[in-house]
């Protein structure tokens, strides 16, 4: 046995192996949105391949587990389609494994905490009764174009390359690499190109509750000043947000912001991921060892890599704009309903804003033109990648809408390829009229809708 592997030679490189791959729809991106865009096109029968370039599905969800569902409850109701039906899966679990809480932060509507593992389980499920087949590990490279059409894209996983060749192709790797090689512009961060800032997430588990939150300030502004005093957390700390997890007296940090970070350059993101690292065991001893209730509690669910909240954002065939959605706008091409507040995280200071964006009960809707780009035909983006000024980025950007723009862009691409048409053709009546159909509510002029445009 010996003899026969030290008889192959050593310096002898195989050649990458090379496969290929056709397809209807190829979602680039596993994170919410394109959970929601592979899930929603593998339910019409399509033929759906979804390469994600790490081995988890959820992108920001699985790098900050247990973060919860803001905005899914626009209005006071639940924005429906699939994340309404994967919170129902969840909420009917026996015990529940989610459930639907008021937010302790101002301005922000009810959200949902869940158990991560248990969601996650859900959404590969999901994934697999649509028929998808998951490529985990997989780099989507670079789009080889023919005029205004992707005619394949070029993939890497640790086997070598493949080609994928799709039909249609929905971006919603939150960087958009795929549109931008394929000759879609975009816009980063403000009007001086400042991102928000990354965050490293965890979870306290064994806290006391009653005596946690037995205070009234839910940012803990008296605490987080003590521990700056102390030199004991960061400077950057001057508010904690401490919110109460799914399960007993578990309670989920999403407090170590680091701000200026380029979330698409790896090594920027690494460093982040360490300095992230550091400052969160900070945090940890110190509301151990400061902050009544945490006395008997530890550190869990430390997230893997810090969260990006914003790079690129695509420009679209309508750019959403901080003015429509204060006016409430409901867009006749809307796919998805919110109300979330502008939700600014550290872009040029360390201020964390989030300013009511409409009335309270009031609400606007997301255009799918703002999915679409304008000249490449078989393209459409969804998520954090939309096409948006960066106030109203910082109002649509949360999970339940992220996964309702990708069910509208994978509902978009059953009804272009069984049309024969551009992305940029579509009907839109049909697609409100076929996402109403999923249980997407609050859209469109139809009858029955909630609210006439
Ligand atoms: C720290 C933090 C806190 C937040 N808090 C909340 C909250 O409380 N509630 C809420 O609802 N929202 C919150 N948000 C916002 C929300 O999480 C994100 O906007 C949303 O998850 C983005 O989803 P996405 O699918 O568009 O992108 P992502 O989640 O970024 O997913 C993109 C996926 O694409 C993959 N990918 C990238 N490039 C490629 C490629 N070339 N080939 C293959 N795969 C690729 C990535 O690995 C990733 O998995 C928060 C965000 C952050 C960062």
């Amino acid at each position: 046995m010996l003899e026969q592997f030290c008889a192959r030679p050593m310096a002898t490189i195989c050649p990458m192996q090379t496969t290929d791959h056709t397809t209807d729809v190829l979602v680039v991106g596993g994170g919410t949105a394109g959970f929601g865009a592979a899930v929603a096109a593998g339910r019409f029968g399509l033929d759906v391949c979804l390469v994600e370039s790490t081995t988890r599905i959820g992108g920001v969800m699985a790098s900050c587990p247990g973060m919860p569902w803001g905005a899914a409850y626009p209005g006071g109701t639940i924005i429906g389609g699939l994340m309404g039906e994967l919170a129902e899966r969840l909420y009917s679990m026996s015990p529940p494994a989610a459930e639907k809480r008021p937010c302790s932060l101002e301005n922000f509507g009810p959200e949902i905490l869940y158990d991560h593992e248990l969601a996650t389980v859900t959404m590969f499920e999901m994934l697999d009764e649509a028929s998808v087949e998951l490529h985990l590990g997989t780099i989507a490279v670079a789009p080889v174009m023919d005029g205004n059409t992707i005619t394949a894209v070029e993939c890497r996983d640790r086997l070598g390359d493949n080609t994928i060749t799709p039909r249609i192709v929905i971006d919603c790797s939150g960087d958009g690499e795929i549109s931008t090689r394929a000759g879609v512009p975009y816009d980063v961060g403000d009007a001086d190109g400042n991102t928000m800032g990354v965050s490293l997430t965890f979870t306290m588990v064994d806290a006391d509750w009653d005596r946690v939150f037995a205070g009234d300030d839910p940012y803990f502004t008296a605490e987080a000043t003590r521990g700056i005093t102390q030199r004991r957390i960061h400077e950057d700390l001057a508010q904690l947000y401490l919110m109460k997890g799914l399960h007993q007296n578990t309670v989920f940090c999403n407090s170590v912001v680091i701000p200026g970070v380029d979330g698409t350059d790896p090594a920027e993101v690494s460093r982040a991921t360490q300095e992230g690292r550091r400052r969160c065991n900070q945090l940890a001893g110190f509301l151990r060892d400061e902050v009544p209730g945490f006395e008997r509690s530890r550190m869990t669910h430390l997230g893997p890599t810090v969260g990006v909240r914003e790079t690129r954002r695509l420009s679209g065939i309508h750019r959403l704009s901080g003015e429509e959605l204060a006016r409430g706008t409901k867009f006749v091409d809307g796919v998805v309903c919110c109300d979330n507040p502008i939700d600014d995280v550290m872009r040029s200071s360390a201020a964390m804003t989030h300013d009511a964006i409409v009335d309270g009960g009031d609400y606007y809707t997301i255009p799918f033109r703002s999915l679409v780009p304008t000249s490449v035909e078989n393209l459409m983006f969804a998520g954090r990648i939309i096409s948006a000024d960066p106030v109203a980025f910082a109002s649509v950007r949360g999970m339940p809408q992220c996964m309702a723009m990708g069910q509208a862009t994978g509902t978009a691409a059953a009804i272009a390829i069984d049309k024969g048409l551009a992305v940029q053709n579509i009907d839109h009546h049909d697609l409100v009229i076929a996402l109403q159909e999923q249980g997407v509510r609050g859209l469109g002029t139809a009858p029955g809708s909630r609210q006439i445009c």
